[in-house]
């Protein structure tokens, strides 16, 4: 079967369920999804529901309902019609059409108030305009990245409309090979933290999940795309876990080097990846690193990008439907479940979990329908990688925040822009309120306060406790403590600000604002470094906690300016997004359904090991142990 007749049967099968007098005009892929245009979508929306559930069942395919422009309103009554509808508590502060679509974006401070009881308001909004809305919300806090990312994809409207319907040709093409097998190739992140890359393949289609780079030293460490079993021309999707560079960090050099299919992420990890990214570009450049792609590869990823929510099931391929679940790493993140081949074969990668609930996020999904292969982070996998509970974690650092404090000095905190960082926040703003410490000046300098906007516009992927604050507008990210930073003249004012707390990236002193700090506070024994966040092998914060304590600032003119590190080090580990060593046999114990096989990644030789071993003879599960660059056929 052809496209043409895939969509054919499609075509169909839509035709001879839906009734004539909806008027349909056109029925065509977007994307993943199907998009049928009527001139009475009334007849569908309202008390025709069932008649799009019969289709949905019978296609397994999603579809949505959209008016012909013909019988769309005037965006000047349109308009009207809305602020009719829609009651003044919503505070609605854009209206943008979307005629490509037939979508009217509506940007409200409250988006509860627009959707109104059991989506009352848009039913009404679409039967009286034949405008499909869609609900937007107002970033809480003012956001430059996503601004740029809406107005980026309004601006190319036209070009996604056919960007989709490629996707949706490609999607829905027959399938040629009757050949039922699945390879697995390890691309990067195994056997090591850095570079994920896991190509899936089967005789039908190449889907990639995970593309990072590896912060190192001196030069970063790409993916193994040189391998024979990748061919950029073949491949038919990515997905991409969560914003961490070291899993979507080299994403836009696929976009540099020719591909243009699709990338499926959340929608939060849609608008960190870029902010990722790019700052990922200024940094190097500053540091005289050469990266191989600019942020012109950055936006086209976006422009290729479909976000998807927690749970919704999507085909990428003829032969692979995709479901991304909770991950609570970060805001974001997601497991992927892969279903191959109409039954085949079903696979679960991890990309970084938390199985446990933290103050920011809830804890990863182990519930899935069917799950053969498991592929699981093993960050700390080791036999002595047990973290301290929660409570106990916090209050090590309100102890070290107290000591440094007699002392008169500074605590430093290096820490990812994303999820740490937020998380470190809500300790301390909660420890300030409740007496635990001093009140006390808290500086933030690096990215972290433009990730906290979009943790803030998206509060449906946060904790509930932290989602209810948002909703109630008790925003536990806005404090009087909070002090950002967006001037680097400031910094050796900051420093004589005593005591205090700085927070600033990067999380393992690899650059950015927290090393200008480090290098005014080294020599300072009052103060303290304290690190929150795992630190990959190779970094400078890797190897202070090892030991190192002359450290090199290199100088612009080339030289390197040795300072002597005076700062008491601590490494506070409980903070981690990662699952530790008992939370990750829990997982493989209570994963349901039971996997077959387990693949470990994402961590260090001797970890997995470890790990490996334990699962084994423990758990009676076969452990597989691939390293870059290995390839296995896994059905
Ligand atoms: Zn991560
Ligand atoms: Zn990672």
């Amino acid at each position: 079967m052809s496209v043409d007749s895939v969509l054919e049967t499609i075509r169909n099968v839509i035709l001879s369920k839906i009734p004539l007098e909806a008027g349909i005009t056109r029925i065509e892929f977007e994307g993943p999804k199907i998009a049928i245009y009527a001139t009475k979508p009334s007849v569908l929306v309202d008390g025709g529901e069932n008649i799009v559930r019969e289709i949905v069942k019978t296609l397994k395919k999603r579809v949505v309902i959209r008016a012909d422009p013909e019988v769309r309103k005037s965006e000047h009554e349109t308009r009207e019609i809305i602020l009719k509808i829609v009651p003044l508590e919503a505070e609605i502060t854009d209206i943008y059409f979307n005629n490509e679509t037939g979508e009217v974006e509506i940007t409200a401070k409250k988006p509860g108030y627009v959707i109104g009881k059991d989506g009352q308001n848009l039913k009404r909004i679409l039967l009286e305009t034949n405008w499909r809305p869609k609900v937007i919300r107002t970033p809480p806090l003012p956001s430059k990245t996503i601004r740029q990312i809406r107005e980026l994809l309004r601006k190319d409207a036209d070009e996604r409309k056919v960007f989709l319907h490629n996707i949706g040709q490609k999607i829905h093409r027959s399938i040629i090979f009757k050949d039922s097998m699945v390879r697995i190739t390890a691309l990067g992140g195994f056997q090591e933290v850095g570079r994920s890359a896991i190509l899936v393949q089967t005789a039908e289609s190449n889907i990639l999940l995970d593309i990072g780079v590896k912060p190192s030293g001196n030069s970063d460490e790409y993916p193994f795309l040189n391998l024979g079993e990748f061919d950029i021309d073949r491949l038919d999707a990515v997905v991409i876990t969560h914003a961490h560079l070291d899993h979507c960090g080299f994403l836009p050099f696929l976009f540099k080097y020719g591909y243009r299919g699709a990338v499926y992420v959340t929608e939060p990890t849609m608008y960190l990846m870029k902010l990722l990214q790019e700052d990922y570009i200024d940094v190097a450049r500053r540091e005289g690193k050469i990266v191989p792609f600019s942020k012109r590869d950055v936006a086209t990823a976006i422009s290729h990008t479909i976000p998807l929510t927690y749970g919704e099931v999507t085909d990428i391929s003829p032969d692979v439907r995709l479901t991304l679940h909770e991950a609570g790493h970060i805001i974001g993140s997601a497991i992927v479940h892969l279903h191959i081949g109409r039954g085949l074969f079903n696979l679960v990668y991890t990309g970084d979990f938390k199985f446990n609930r933290t103050r920011l996020l809830d804890p990863a999904t182990h519930r899935f329908p069917r799950a053969e292969l498991l592929i699981m982070e093993s960050t700390y996998g080791g036999s002595s990688d047990i973290m301290p509970p929660r409570f106990e974690t916090e209050r090590k650092l309100i102890e070290i925040i107290n000591r440094t404090f007699s002392r008169n000095g500074i605590v430093l905190i290096p820490a990812l822009a994303v999820g740490r960082a937020q998380d470190i926040m809500l300790v301390i703003n909660d420890a300030i309120n409740k007496n635990l410490i001093p009140k006390t000046e808290v500086f933030i300098e690096g990215m972290i306060q433009e990730v906290t906007a979009i943790h803030t516009t998206f509060p449906e992927y946060l904790s509930q406790s932290v989602r209810e604050r948002i909703y109630h507008g008790n925003n536990p990210f806005i404090s009087e403590y909070f002090n950002i930073v967006d001037d680097p003249e400031k910094r050796s004012e900051i420093v004589e600000v005593r005591p205090s707390i700085i927070i600033a990236t990067s999380g393992m002193l690899t650059g950015g604002p927290v090393m200008e700090y480090l290098k005014l506070l080294a020599p300072d024994s009052r103060s303290s470094l304290v690190f929150v966040s795992y630190q990959i092998e190779g970094t400078l914060g890797r190897r202070i906690l090892q030991g190192l304590r002359e450290i090199p600032f290199p100088q612009p003119d080339g030289r390197i300016n040795v300072v002597n590190l005076k700062m008491e080090v601590y490494n506070i580990e409980g903070f981690s997004g990662h699952s530790d060593r008992k939370q990750l046999l829990r997982y493989v114990s209570s994963i349901q359904p039971q996997p077959e096989r387990i693949i470990l990644c994402h961590g260090e030789k001797s970890k997995i090991r470890e790990l490996a071993s334990t699962i084994r003879h423990r758990l009676r599960i076969p452990v597989i142990e691939m390293g870059n660059a290995d390839a296995l056929r896994v059905r």
